[in-house]
């Protein structure tokens, strides 16, 4: 977030502090910004929504918050990732910038925890079995 925020013509002080020149900063680049905060921010309020299923009704009933924040969160990081080192240009997959192998963190728990396909096929069965379907 930081990197696209930098990238975007926003300086980012050593304490994280943003200083913002909105002027000088590209329309598009700050639309990424943004856009990169509401994924942030819904994969979090999903992360707190489980952790609070979890230490009020216990794992097994949290079974589908859990398996959606193992497909939202690497989701979101790769795609704020992409899109810092979209702004960065090439630099942003040179060793000058952590963003590459950021990226391929990222895009590892996609299938280190078991790929997205089968927490999908989870939730989905979990949904469906509200509905008796
Ligand atoms: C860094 C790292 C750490 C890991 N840690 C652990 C660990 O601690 N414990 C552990 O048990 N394993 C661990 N793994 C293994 C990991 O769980 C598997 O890599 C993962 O389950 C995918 O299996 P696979 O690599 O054999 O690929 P495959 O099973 O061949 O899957 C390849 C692709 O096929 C698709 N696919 C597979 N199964 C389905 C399905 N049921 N429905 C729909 N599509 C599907 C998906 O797109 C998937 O990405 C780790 C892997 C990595 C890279």
């Amino acid at each position: 977030m930081a990197a696209t925020l930098a990238s975007s013509g926003m300086a980012v002080s050593g304490g994280g502090s943003i200083k913002t020149d909105v002027s000088t900063m590209p329309r598009a680049r700050r639309g990424l910004g943004t856009r990169s905060r509401i994924l942030i921010d819904q994969a979090r309020w999903l992360v707190l929504n489980a952790a609070y299923m979890m230490d009020t009704v216990g794992n097994r009933a949290a079974k589908k918050e859990i398996a959606m924040i193992k497909v939202a969160a690497p989701n979101m990081a790769c795609q704020v990732i992409d899109w810092a080192i979209q702004v960065h240009g090439a630099g942003g997959v040179s060793d000058d910038f952590p963003l590459a192998a950021a990226y391929a963190g990222a895009r590892t728990l996609r299938f280190a925890d078991g790929p997205d396909e089968v927490h999908r096929e989870q939730i989905g069965k979990l949904e469906l079995a509200r509905y008796r379907i």
